[in-house]
């Protein structure tokens, strides 16, 4: 489960029922609510809409 920033917790939280969506500019992003309170969340990825995807926090691979 990805984790996001709650609001209205102040606090990390698993974001549950996690959905990755792709937003207009190309930039993905994970939309679920917060297992406690259910607030939506957001989390924006980074990296570039072109690029394979690669799981944020691994080793980068250089060429
Ligand atoms: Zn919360």
């Amino acid at each position: 489960m990805p984790e996001g920033y709650c609001v209205k917790c102040k606090a990390k939280k698993e974001i549950a029922s996690a959905v990755e969506e792709t937003m207009k500019n190309g930039r993905k992003a994970i939309k679920g609510t917060c297992p406690t309170c259910g607030t939506v969340m957001f989390k924006i990825l980074g990296g570039k809409a072109s690029a394979p995807s690669s799981a944020p926090g691994s080793t980068p691979s250089s060429p």
